[in-house]
């Protein structure tokens, strides 16, 4: 059973909302504008839920206007005040200068603003109110600038932290202003008394999708005597306000939600919401140790909590909660290659951390006890499912075995973890400051000792935390002096297990860089070689610190070095594809082909570098480059939808599926029956232990890779294939899209 604990986002419709849409849509279906009966049975209804509606927020003498929702309510408002604007300033009379909006805002009200304030010419200032650690409007701050304003706008509760706002505080700030008042209602539909009409308030947008109607029906309100520019010109309905055939099976549906808030029986009390949230509260504190609230929960929703947990990203516990089927929201916004920040918490001006990685809990005043009974149950799980995984918790246990090879990697930078499980001991490669904490939590929990520490090279984009790392966990050095890139004065070889650890210089980034080679005497299985040799490109040679002169023969010692299969890890793997090898790398780098063949010398290929690295810009992570990169390989792997699979497993019953999720959400989600077909459970970040075996396959076995939502199955196939098998996919939409069907997935395949 998936639990829905994303209502501020959207909620479900309300089956009676459905049966009134239904009826609307297929009795009732008549156009409130016709004047014979069936159109006057349609107008009656509509008439009825404006009534309801007009009593239940309290609209006294103002009007109600149906909408399309809040966004379209917001430009109504918005154009409305200011063309009102614009004639009071074409009169003569003074107007302000400012326009200003709360800081936490929704988008939709900054961006009609200036959109509205650009069209009609008006050209006034669009500021922000700032708001405090607790998310309210700072009072004294709006009191000094009201006089100033042409309009207000503030939200009656906040979307990401469910932060109410002081509207009566609000109301006495603007008491000696002339400015509009709009106040987005849309998250307090339902869950505060906002009484219109006995406030000053002129506009109020609402939507009914986030109270159990469908998405495309919205009200606004008007107070009496406010000035209204309609959005829409047209057939006249609503008064010419709005004009447009109505939404009628939207109106019966937000009809029948609002006779569901006055009937007093399908929603909860705002006292018994808030101990329901209190309970998920604790749940959370009690599962994720560290956890902290974003906003104070005394002056917030009933309905909605937003948290964080230090070491722990909005994406991994997104990972985490979807797998439990529990659907929560990040409390940030995805850009292509990083999550931003929310910008609602950091105008509050919580610690940037919290900013990055909240996730945003929230559920309707719907909601039933059982729900939340088992929310909790599988908020406990989650936490379990990290503390296994030595992700959260006290060092009491040894959770998930450690893999040989684990890759981290944060805004594009590689971590490697090596690890023998038979003797508790592992080598830490390139660590960054934003794993240690990590890091160091899972060699206590799962008690390793630690060999080496190491560096590549030293880092020009990032400090390395080796030192760090290795004073956090005195009591599990295993060697004792180390030299500048940690490696241990007293040997040349690192054991690990049966795998040894050995040094190649190959200076030419820097004239430290040194790979790590590892394997079996001269056998090398893994050389991780930082930035000297990265999947679509060669670390850059122009710092101060190069030696470009050097790197020829640095990549000629490489090559004699490794066999052809060796993989490359490297430092920096921009593009998601893991790991390489040399003649992956030679295929697609020129420079690298013809320093390995012989047709570039050193100073040839020293010279075609600074030419090709003249004016290297930052990455898409905003960090340096740490090398020119060039166009590398399949910029997408292909994707099979569920009959694509099914198609595929029947010409090739031996295909492989990989379920690429991390051993937390693995455990949290029991995969579908496959009956005959291969599954295996590889996580992302130990893919690269994998790949030799699938690149042994037969070239026309079809490997197919899944994950929750298709993203990290896509670089998985992608990486493998640029690896040079061709038949790897993705399944598209990931389990999200899984074909849902009794009794189990194999009969869906084999259908
Ligand atoms: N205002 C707030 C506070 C919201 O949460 C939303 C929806 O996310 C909107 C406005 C926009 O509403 P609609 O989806 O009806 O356009």
């Amino acid at each position: 059973m998936e639990i829905y604990l994303d209502a501020n986002a959207t909620t479900p419709v309300l089956p009676q909302a459905r049966a009134a849409a239904l009826a609307a849509m297929s009795d009732d279906f008549g156009n409130p504008s016709s004047i014979h009966s069936t159109g006057l049975k349609a107008r009656a209804l509509m008439d009825a839920v404006r009534a309801r509606a007009q009593r239940l927020l309290g609209t006294g003498g103002g009007q109600l206007l149906f909408t399309s929702g809040a966004t379209e309510g917001i430009q109504t408002a918005v154009l409305s005040a200011l063309r009102a604007l614009r004639e009071r300033r074409d009169a003569g009379e003074s107007i302000g200068s400012l326009l200003l909006y709360g800081a936490t805002e929704h988008k939709a009200v900054p961006e009609a603003l200036k959109h509205w304030n650009e069209l009609l010419g008006l050209n006034l200032e669009v500021r922000a109110i700032p708001v405090g650690l607790d998310g309210r409007h700072d009072l004294a701050w709006l009191s000094l600038q009201a006089p100033r304003a042409g309009l207000v706008c503030t939200m009656a509760a906040n979307n990401e932290t469910g932060v109410i706002s002081d509207l009566d505080g609000i109301e006495q700030a603007l008491s000696g202003s002339r400015a509009f008042w709009m106040v987005d209602g849309v998250q307090g539909l339902g869950k505060l008394d906002l009484r219109l009409a006995a406030r000053r308030i002129d506009y109020a947008p609402f939507s009914g999708h986030k109270l159990y109607a469908p998405k495309g029906i919205g009200l606004l309100y008007v107070r009496e005597g406010a000035p209204v520019t309609p959005l829409l010109a047209g057939g006249g309905q609503e008064g010419a306000l709005r004009s447009g055939t109505e939404n009628m099976s939207g109106i019966a549906a937000l009809g029948a939600v609002l006779a569901a808030l006055e009937d007093g029986q399908t929603f909860r009390e705002p006292a018994t919401l808030a101990r329901w949230r209190d309970r998920l509260a604790e749940t959370l504190l009690a599962a994720f140790p560290g956890l902290v609230f974003n906003a104070p929960l005394a002056v917030s929703l009933p309905t909605t909590l937003n948290f964080a947990v230090p070491g722990l990203s909005s994406k991994l516990l997104l990972d985490l909660f979807d797998a439990a089927d529990v659907r929560v929201s990040g409390g940030s916004a995805c850009s292509a290659a990083k999550a931003l920040p929310s910008f609602v918490l950091q105008a509050m001006g919580v610690p940037e951390w919290q900013a990055a990685s909240a996730v945003r809990l929230s559920f309707g005043p719907a909601v039933t006890e059982p729900l939340i009974d088992e929310a909790c149950a599988r908020i406990r799980a989650c936490g379990e499912a990290l503390r296994e995984s030595c992700l959260t918790g006290t060092v009491a246990q040894e959770g998930t075995p450690l893999t040989p090879i684990t890759r981290y990697v944060v805004d594009g930078a590689c971590c490697w973890l090596l690890a023998d499980p038979a003797s508790r001991t592992a080598v830490v490669i390139d660590p960054l400051p934003e794993l240690n904490e990590r890091l160091e939590r899972l060699l206590r929990c799962q008690d390793y000792r630690l060999l080496a520490v190491l560096d590549t090279h030293s880092h020009g984009d990032h400090a390395s935390s080796a030192e760090g790392l290795r004073a956090a966990l005195p009591d599990r050095l295993l060697h004792g002096e180390v030299d500048a890139l940690g490696w241990p004065m007293d040997t040349e070889q690192l054991v690990l297990g049966e795998q040894t650890l050995r040094r190649l210089p190959v200076p030419g980034h820097t004239a430290d860089s040194t790979a790590y080679l590892l394997g079996k005497g001269s056998q090398v299985r893994v050389a991780f070689v930082g930035d000297t040799v990265m999947p679509g490109a060669l670390g850059r040679t122009d710092f101060p610190v190069s030696e470009p002169l050097a790197l020829r023969d640095s990549l000629r010692r490489l090559a004699d070095a490794l066999q052809p299969g060796t993989l490359l890890a490297p430092g920096h793997d921009y593009e998601n594809r893991f790991a390489t090898t040399l003649s992956t790398e030679a295929a697609h780098q020129p420079l690298l082909a013809g320093a390995l063949n012989g047709s570039l010398d050193a100073l040839g290929l020293a010279s075609a570098k600074a030419e090709f690295e003249r004016g290297l810009g930052l990455t898409e992570y905003q960090t340096m480059a740490c090398g020119a990169r060039v166009c590398s390989g399949p910029e997408a792997a292909p994707e099979l939808d569920a009959r694509g699979l099914r198609l595929l497993l029947r010409t090739h019953p031996e295909a492989l599926l990989v379920d690429v999720r991390e051993p937390y959400e693995q455990r949290l989600s029991l995969l579908p029956d496959l009956g005959a077909v291969q599954l295996q459970a590889v996580p992302l970040s130990v893919l690269i232990e994998h790949l030799p075996e699938w690149l042994a396959l037969p070239a026309e076995t079809p490997v197919v890779f899944f994950c929750r939502s298709g993203n990290r199955s896509e670089q998985a196939a992608r990486a493998l294939r640029r690896l040079g098998h061709d038949e790897a996919y993705t399944l598209a939409g990931g389990l999200a899209l899984w074909p849902q069907c009794e009794p189990g997935l194999e009969a869906a395949l084999y259908v």
